[in-house]
């Protein structure tokens, strides 16, 4: 029987309800532990704690945390791969972060819960079982770190969470999932094309996060740089363009030599030099504005959080961004 490691890190798989007044708290540590029986059939599992925070407290510095522990383990010989359980909220950031710093072939499987262990219709104790018959099936090596839940099989680089409370929250609006959890089987229908490989170091702090929306202007960029940033992903409108008012921020920062990475706040499709009007992809381009394809903004930020251990040059950084297309 293969053998698998579950590191627990807590989320809402490992909260419950207070009955009397409805509210959804974390429960201690190890929790989970009650599940063990589950896995008889499918593998051999040890359980390990790393954190016990809900997602939204998880930062850059946890997911460094969990990754080195995961790099160790995954580098015994006795273990044939990882299940990494999660707060829903964040857990596409720190899916992402492994997917680009863990070279092993071994499967990494991330997953989570929508309801609580006492929760009516709890979603828990499936997707823990389905995370580990993947993390133990062959056919999931080499496909870098994978997240699964309800019964879906998705790559870390594409999904996203889409849903405040359902439990198919999980998709990948651009591809679709990758494989599918049957009752008997572990079934891959599509291949995953990998993240970047970027060095495995604690993500580079001050990278921000800022959204474009109609007329807004670059007081938020300008703060970012009075803070010292390191790095600006700004999501764009549409195939990449902003409004003119954000762009006297958009050239401070680039005059300071931060890399300025722009995505899509649509959560589908391509950021493109296509538009040639002021703020628009063409002028971005130009600037040196680096485009990210197939990530959203807090991936994209992350992405940079760790692309900065490599260089601060757009030119540079723009092969990092590059978008990996099927067949290209
Ligand atoms: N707020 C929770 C968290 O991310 C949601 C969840 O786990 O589903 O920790």
């Amino acid at each position: 029987m293969e053998k698998i490691m579950i590191l627990t890190t807590g989320g809402t798989i490992a909260m419950a309800e207070d009955e009397q007044t409805g509210s959804v708290q974390p429960l201690e540590a190890d929790s989970l532990r009650s599940s063990l029986p589950l896995f008889d059939t499918y593998a051999q599992v040890e359980m390990e704690h790393v954190v016990n925070l809900p997602s939204p407290h998880i930062t850059p510095a946890t997911m460094y945390q969990i990754s080195l522990r995961l790099a160790e383990l995954l580098q015994l010989p006795e273990i044939s791969g990882a299940v990494i359980t999660h707060g829903t909220d964040t857990l596409e950031e720190t899916a992402y972060y492994l997917d680009m710093v863990i070279s092993s072939r071994k499967p990494v499987v991330v997953t989570g819960a929508m309801r609580s262990q006492n929760e009516l219709g709890s979603d828990g104790p499936l997707n823990l079982v389905n995370a580990v018959r993947t993390a133990a099936s062959p056919a999931a090596r080499s496909r870098g770190t994978l997240v699964v839940f309800n019964d879906e099989i998705h790559a870390a680089r594409w999904v996203t969470k889409t849903h405040t409370s359902n439990v198919a929250t999980f998709r990948s609006p651009a591809n679709g999932p990758v494989g599918t959890l049957t009752k008997k089987g572990v079934v891959f229908q599509h291949p995953v094309h990998r993240s970047p490989s970027l060095p495995h170091l604690p993500p580079v702090e001050d990278v921000y996060l800022i959204k474009a929306a109609a007329g807004t202007d670059d007081r938020l960029i300008q703060c970012a740089l009075h803070a010292g940033c390191k790095g600006l992903v700004l999501e764009a409108m549409g195939q990449g363009n902003l409004p003119p008012g954000m762009l006297p921020g958009v050239k401070a920062a680039l005059k300071r030599k931060i890399p300025v990475v722009l995505v899509s706040r649509c959560y589908n499709g391509f950021v493109e030099d296509t538009y040639g009007y002021e703020g628009g992809g063409k002028q971005l381009k130009e600037w040196g504005v680096i485009f990210a394809n197939g990530l959203n903004g807090q991936k994209a930020r992350i992405q940079l959080m760790a692309a900065l251990h490599i260089s601060r040059d757009p030119a540079v950084l723009q092969q990092y961004f590059h978008e990996f297309l099927p067949g290209a």
